[in-house]
C-alpha cells in the first residue's frame, strides 16, 4: 500500500501504524497500517475511488464497539467518520452525522424531553454503526426511530434511503447484508415527552446495566444472540464456562454472555473462546449460538 499516495489525495487526516487497541472497545492488541479520517463527503468519495482503483481493502470504523480484529495487523485502510458529526434539532426531528456518538445523541435527546432513544443511552456505538447493526435494547431499536439517512453507494453516489430501504430486522439491516454502502448522516423522528419521566427511565436502566454488565472491563457487549426461548448466558454457565480464560480473554464472571479483556487480549484469544463456546453448546444442547460481534480479517 502506498501511504504517500493516500496522503497526496488530501482527503483529511492520515495516520500510519495506529494502535488498534485505541479503536475498539475490546481494546485488543494490534496495528492498523493506515487510518484515514476524511474531512467531508467529497474526500470520502475520493478516498474510496482510490481504494477501489488500487484493489485495496477497507473498513469503516464506527466506535469499534462490535468489532474483533483477528490478526495482529490490519493491512487495509481504516476509515473513521469523526468529521461527520454535525447535529441539528428542529422540534422532534434530529439530523445527525453518522460519526456522532449514539450515547451522546440519546442523552441529548432525552435531556431535551424527546422520547424514543432512551434505549440507546447505554450503547457505546456511533450513529452509523448503530444503523448498520439496527442496535437496540429493551424491545426498541434504531428502526423504531429512524426516518431516513443519506448513504454512499458502492458506485460512489450519495442517495437518500427511507427507513423501508434499510429492511431492518433484529440486529440487522440492508447495509449489513450489502457490503460497500457507507452511512453518512441520519434523520430521526422522536416524540415529545416529559423530561423527568424520560430521564428517570434512563437513570434506572443505567443502574441495571452497571449492576448486570461487566462495564469495568473492555468488551463489545453481548457476544451471542439469545436463542429462541432461552438465554445465551444461561447456556454458557451450564457448560461451566463462566470465568473461562483464553490468553487475555475471559468469559465474564458477572455476565456469561460477555467476554472481557482482562489484559493484553488479542482478537485470536477472543475468537478461540467464542468458537470453543459455540462447539460446547452445540455438543451439549444441539443449539447453534449466533455470534453478534463481527470478526475483521
Ligand atoms: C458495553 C457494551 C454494551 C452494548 N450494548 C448493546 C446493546 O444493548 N444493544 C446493541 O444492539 N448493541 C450493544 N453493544 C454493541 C455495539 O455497541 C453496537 O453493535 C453498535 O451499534 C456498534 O456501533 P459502532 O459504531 O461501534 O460500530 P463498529 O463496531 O465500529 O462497526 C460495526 C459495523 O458497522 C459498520 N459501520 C460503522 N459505521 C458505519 C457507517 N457509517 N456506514 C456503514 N457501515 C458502518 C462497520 O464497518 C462494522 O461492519 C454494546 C457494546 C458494548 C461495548
Amino acid at each position: 500500500m502506498k501511504i504517500d499516495e493516500i496522503k497526496g489525495l488530501n482527503v483529511g487526516t492520515v495516520l500510519e501504524n495506529v494502535d488498534l487497541s485505541k479503536y475498539t472497545t475490546y481494546k485488543l492488541k494490534g496495528i492498523g497500517r493506515v487510518l484515514v479520517i476524511p474531512n467531508d463527503v467529497a474526500s470520502l468519495k475520493r478516498l474510496i475511488s482510490y481504494i477501489n482503483d488500487n484493489g485495496l481493502k477497507y473498513k469503516i470504523l464506527g466506535n469499534g464497539s462490535n468489532l474483533i480484529f483477528t490478526n495482529m495487523v490490519y493491512d487495509g485502510v481504516l476509515i473513521k467518520l469523526d468529521c461527520f458529526n454535525d447535529i441539528s434539532i428542529d422540534d422532534d426531528v434530529i439530523k445527525v452525522g453518522c460519526g456522532y456518538s449514539l450515547i451522546k445523541l440519546a442523552l441529548k435527546a432525552s435531556m431535551l424531553g424527546l422520547s424514543g432513544l432512551e434505549f440507546a443511552t447505554g450503547i457505546p456505538g456511533s450513529v452509523g454503526g448503530a444503523i448498520f447493526m439496527n442496535a437496540g435494547a429493551y424491545n426498541s431499536d434504531i428502526a423504531s426511530v429512524l426516518e431516513s439517512a443519506f448513504v454512499l453507494t458502492p458506485s460512489n453516489e450519495v442517495v437518500e434511503f427511507k427507513k423501508g430501504d434499510f429492511a431492518f430486522d433484529y440486529r440487522s439491516s440492508f447495509l449489513q447484508r450489502n457490503p460497500g454502502y457507507v452511512c453518512l448522516s441520519a434523520c430521526f423522528r422522536l416524540k415529545h415527552g416529559d423530561k423527568d419521566v424520560i430521564m428517570s427511565l434512563v437513570d434506572s436502566r443505567k443502574e441495571r446495566r452497571v449492576l448486570s454488565q461487566p462495564l469495568e472491563f473492555p468488551s463489545a457487549g453481548s457476544v451471542f444472540r439469545n436463542p429462541s426461548g432461552d438465554f445465551a448466558g444461561r447456556l454458557i454457565e451450564e457448560i461451566g464456562y463462566k470465568g473461562k480464560v483464553v490468553g487475555g480473554a475471559q468469559v465474564s464472571l458477572k455476565h456469561a454472555n460477555f467476554i472481557i479483556n482482562i489484559g493484553g487480549a488479542t482478537g485470536r484469544d477472543i475468537k478461540e473462546l467464542i468458537f470453543d463456546i459455540k462447539d460446547k453448546v452445540r455438543q451439549r444442547y444441539n443449539i447453534d449460538l449466533m455470534v453478534e460481534q463481527e470478526f475483521v480479517e
